[in-house]
């Protein structure tokens, strides 16, 4: 029988699963989806004080819609031989889904590093939350005033003094200055410190040193800077972008018998961008991708990956979130109002489980439709 293997157990993994058992309807086609995690794990909730709330058993999406999972970790994609090397075992596939996602890169030679904290992964929010469970008043320093370090920073400002490092000489560098204001505004209603132009050179035991000298007092250093897509990238194609990914077309092939999606796929936003590595995008690149990889072999017709409307939408604590439109990311919510729009998005992001029906249902609708959402010439241009 024939095929299709999908590599990761995230967004764009278990999107991509629904995606090909919807193309597979009643025809005979084996999918298998090999990671080595048993949950998804819903990464852009892991800021919240309870990392572990932000998950979803993989068997409960898996299993109602006749998709196997092969837990194990891919460490060579053969593709001339049409082979995946999993924890050791070879398995053979007609149309392979790379899906394996992202990871935070560390810095190496920085002395101190293994007491880096991060909220990249579940162990890494689980180690952050159990080493500032029982203290008091709490001293964090978050480097990197991007999306995560924002998010992180903010978070923890419900815990005591943050001071928020960047090497960047405005905060919320890569949102551009679009939302700039109502940043800087939050971060001074929750008193978090700023330290710009500015990096960490040094970790201890309860201090981080500043690349200008000064030492500071730290409980925890939290890490957010440089998020890179899986090394399994390099098997795909010698040609990556600057995050890693693999270049793919407007059907998401990398090359003929191999698609990818979410985090690993550098796919056409429009004319001028990339998609993101983000949820946001990662889901609806892999319903397409698992789609088209299943209706390939079943000789059935391939969909176009047509890219949603492009927002944001920052959690900022205590003092609420913001949520912007377009990739100039003009505010459009703010306060009480944003903290609304992330709460449904954060409900919005957890798949249907049990219910084979709810699950291909809501892959056949493959971008999100809430009413903050809007279709519109602002935010959707057309891919050339
Ligand atoms: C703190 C934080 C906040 C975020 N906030 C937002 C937000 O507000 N909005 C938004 O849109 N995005 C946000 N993101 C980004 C978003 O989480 C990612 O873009 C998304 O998770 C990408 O999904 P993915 O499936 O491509 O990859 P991942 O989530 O990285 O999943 C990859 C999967 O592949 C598996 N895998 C990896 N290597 C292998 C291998 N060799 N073999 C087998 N399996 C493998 C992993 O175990 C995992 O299951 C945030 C991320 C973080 C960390």
């Amino acid at each position: 029988m024939a095929h299709v293997v999908i590599i990761g157990g995230g967004f764009a993994g278990v999107w991509s699963a629904a995606g090909a058992a919807l193309a597979r309807g009643d025809a005979d086609l084996r999918v298998t989806l090999v990671a080595p995690n048993e949950h998804l794990v819903l990464r852009p909730r892991l800021y919240e004080p309870e990392p572990d709330r932000a998950t979803v058993e993989l068997r409960r999406i898996l299993g109602p819609i006749g998709v196997e999972h092969l837990r194990a970790s891919v460490s060579t994609i053969d593709t001339g031989r049409r082979v995946v090397v999993a924890d050791g075992r070879e398995v053979g596939y007609d149309r392979l889904v790379l899906a394996a996602g992202s990871a935070l890169v560390r810095p190496r030679d920085l002395p101190g590093a293994e007491r880096l904290f991060d909220i990249d992964t579940l162990d890494g929010a689980r180690r952050l939350t159990d080493h500032l469970r029982d203290r008091e008043d709490c001293t964090t320093v978050v480097v990197g005033a991007g999306f995560v370090g924002l998010e992180a920073a903010t978070a923890l400002a419900a815990r005591g003094r943050v001071l928020l490092v960047d090497r960047a000489d405005t905060v919320a560098e890569p949102l551009g200055p679009g939302p700039r204001a109502e940043i800087e505004a939050a971060l001074d209603e929750l008193g978090v410190a700023r330290r710009l132009g500015t990096t960490v050179t040094e970790v201890g035991d309860g201090y981080a040193v500043l690349s200008d000298g000064t030492r500071v007092e730290a409980d925890a250093v939290v890490w957010s800077v440089g998020m890179r897509a899986s090394e399994l990238t390099r098997q795909i194609s010698a040609e990556l972008d600057h995050l890693g990914r693999v270049p793919v077309d407007r059907r998401l092939r990398a090359l003929p018998e191999v698609f990818a999606a979410g985090d690993t796929a550098a796919a056409a936003f429009d004319a001028d961008h990339t998609v993101m590595q983000a949820c946001q995008h990662a889901v609806p690149l892999g319903k397409v991708a698992g789609y088209n990889a299943a209706a390939d072999l079943l000789g059935r017709p391939l969909r176009d990956f047509t890219p949603g409307p492009y927002v944001t939408c920052l959690d900022l604590g205590g003092a609420g979130a913001i949520f912007t439109r377009g990739w100039g990311r003009r505010v459009m919510a703010s306060g009480a109002d944003g903290a609304a729009i992330k709460q449904r998005i954060n409900q919005a992001i957890h798949p249907p489980v049990d219910d084979a029906a709810e699950i291909l249902a809501a892959a056949d609708h493959v971008y999100l439709d809430l009413p903050f959402f809007p279709r519109d010439e602002e935010t959707t241009a057309p891919v050339a």
